[in-house]
């Protein structure tokens, strides 16, 4: 199992350097450029990874790099030109984002540091690293601060063997809601956020506006991190609604502060359960909401006008249900069918 784990660097004293390894990793970017648009003028065949690694062989040492760091590059540079199927590249300059790949062979890790051709920079180690080391890069994020990212092997002992079957509910007003009645609220942190960056906006302090946004982007991004995790560990199976953004689009919500985190959060679940081996679905969430999940009789909530409606009481058989662990019951009771029908 191949996963990529990212750590920041401490900044303040390997910056420069970094910046200047990262230079040199454009230089090699821009000569594989040339390369290119040489080959382009005088009818010569496109050069490939492998071209572009012979004709940067020898180069590292003058340019501070590690020679595997030069050959990545190479490497990257014809994978992406072919990929983009364009004649050529954009360069990379001044304005580009730090990046320099390196390959294990090239890289020390000891406790919090990791030394690369020579130099050696402090990282946060926020976790564990769980394995054997790959690959990688050191990377600049928009904020232009340094991370260290490393691809690691993880062994497969770390598979959950949860038993728990849930079924979740993607809503609006709570990010997601189980079956087993535990609702998963985005932290009010980062909902209040919104509204500052809206003024920043308005006031046209747009660097202010980015940086805020880049962190919430992070602690998004950590947060639902940490509760697929809890819930592809705990469980045997999950069930999720096929909520989308055509839902979304009906109710006029489409700015809803949960949006943003649903796809993530189902992308996550979806990821995480296929590599715990948990069984994951999705199934239709229409009528969800409406059907008692414990007579099937139809009669709950409908639509937007319903949203308000937190709680229901079923006509048919007087179960007293609210509205989000409702559904997501009648989820896991979908997420059964379709299993039973393969
Ligand atoms: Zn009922």
């Amino acid at each position: 199992m191949i996963r990529t784990y990212r750590y920041r660097v401490k900044d303040s004293s390997a910056a420069p350097q970094l910046n200047k390894l990262a230079r040199s990793c454009n230089f090699v970017w821009n000569f594989c450029n040339e390369s290119q648009e040489h080959a382009l003028r005088w009818n010569q065949r496109w050069p490939t990874g492998f071209d572009l690694n012979k004709l940067t062989a020898g180069c590292s040492k003058e340019l501070g790099l590690h020679s595997q760091t030069v050959q990545a590059v190479c490497e990257e540079y014809a994978a992406r030109r072919k990929q983009s199927k364009k004649r050529k590249l954009r360069w990379r300059g001044k304005r580009s984002l730090g990046w320099i790949p390196f390959k294990a062979s090239g890289i020390k890790v000891v406790d919090d540091t990791v030394t690369y051709a020579g130099n050696t920079f402090r990282f946060w180690k926020s976790r564990d690293i769980p394995g054997t080391i790959k690959t990688g890069n050191f990377a600049q994020d928009s904020r232009k601060r340094w991370y260290v990212n490393f691809v690691v092997e993880v062994p497969e002992t770390e598979l959950a063997t949860g038993t728990k079957q849930i079924g979740i509910d993607l809503g609006l007003k709570t990010l997601a809601t189980c079956s087993d009645g535990r609702k998963i609220e985005a932290p009010r942190w980062y909902r209040n956020q919104q509204r500052r960056i809206a003024e920043h906006q308005r006031k046209k302090r747009s660097r202010q506006a980015r940086n805020l946004q880049a962190k919430i982007a992070n602690r998004r991004k950590d947060f639902l991190h940490k509760e697929s995790d809890k819930l592809t560990k705990e469980c045997g199976l999950i069930v999720v609604g096929d909520v989308g953004s055509a839902r979304l689009a009906k109710t006029n919500m489409a700015k809803s502060v949960n949006d943003a985190g649903w796809a993530m959060f189902r992308n996550l679940l979806e990821y995480k359960a296929i590599a715990r081996k948990v069984v994951y679905r999705e199934v239709s969430e229409r009528l969800s909401t409406q059907t008692c999940s414990g007579c099937g009789a139809i009669g709950g909530p409908k639509g937007r006008e319903g949203l308000g409606i937190r709680e229901w009481v079923c006509g048919q058989c007087n179960a007293v249900h609210d509205r989000d662990v409702n559904a997501a019951m009648n989820i896991l009771r979908l997420g059964h069918q379709s299993l039973a029908l393969k």
